[in-house]
């Protein structure tokens, strides 16, 4: 949490408000938070026209003028908020118009100057079967582990992965390598379809209330997000945790309809 949807929502609120906005200033509000770029690089980001938002994988780019981009990580439990006060406010980008902060209660985020090395992405058109058969071929480790690791496929975690699964049939510990050509479809098909479903409802604000949009809105994919948190799935089945750790947490699924 947040994952590609929330990006991507926050994205698409903040892309038309901030492009062509004049950066007045750049500042980092709680020492620490941003050692890489350091807060004194900061400061050639002024007077520099916003040219674009993007997103790739759970990053927020922000280009500005001259070829210099900003990259916004929110880690655990961050957010975005556009023109409007919050709590554990960790960063700032102020315009001539608007002002968009990073909160943070637990400090995972990051504003960074690169990308790191990121996988496929799971909403591009060139991402298929077959490249996720690539992915996962040969691999001893479990599904749920490899759909997680960014540098594999960047977006999914937790909460998404764990719904993917389910929506494909397919259990978290089995090992990426043993699924067969048939699941390997049918978990293609549903990591794109769960995320496309949870940016149309806005992404998942659970019960934490941790995300919210930039203008304060919450997601109603949490609604939607059948297992997190659940002890009876959507299909009605008592739902079961793994034994052991996948991706440093125990994964659940339904022992009936995930094989
Ligand atoms: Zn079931």
């Amino acid at each position: 949490m947040p994952e590609l949807p929330e990006i991507e929502v926050s994205k698409r609120v903040l892309a038309p408000r901030l492009r062509g906005e004049v950066v007045v200033s750049c500042r980092v509000l709680t020492p620490g938070f941003c050692r890489n770029p350091a807060p004194s690089e900061l400061e050639p980001l002024e007077g520099r026209v916003i040219r674009r938002i993007s997103r790739r994988g759970k990053y927020l780019v922000i280009e500005l003028e001259g070829r210099k981009r900003l990259i916004l990580h929110l880690g655990m439990s961050g957010r975005f908020l556009l023109d409007r006060q919050g709590p554990h406010a960790r960063f700032e980008i102020r315009t001539l118009r608007r002002r968009l902060v990073i909160c943070d209660p637990r400090r995972f985020g990051r504003v960074l100057w690169r990308l790191p090395v990121l996988g496929a992405e799971p909403l591009d058109a060139h991402f298929s079967p077959a490249s996720l058969a690539r992915i996962l071929k040969g691999r001893a480790a479990p599904v749920k582990a490899l759909i997680m690791d960014q540098r594999l496929v960047a977006g999914l975690g937790n909460i998404y992965a764990t719904e993917s699964l389910f929506e494909a049939g397919i259990r978290p510990g089995k090992a990426g390598g043993r699924l067969s050509a048939r699941e390997i479809e049918r978990l293609a098909r549903a990591c794109a379809a769960v995320l496309r479903r949870a940016i149309r409802l806005g992404g998942s604000t659970l019960e934490d209330e941790a995300y919210l949009d930039p203008l304060g809105r919450r997601g109603r994919a949490g609604g939607a997000a059948a297992l997190y948190g659940r002890k009876v799935g959507r299909c009605g089945h008592l739902l079961r945790l793994t034994r052991r750790l996948i991706a440093g947490r125990r994964a659940i699924y339904c022992p009936v309809c995930q094989k």
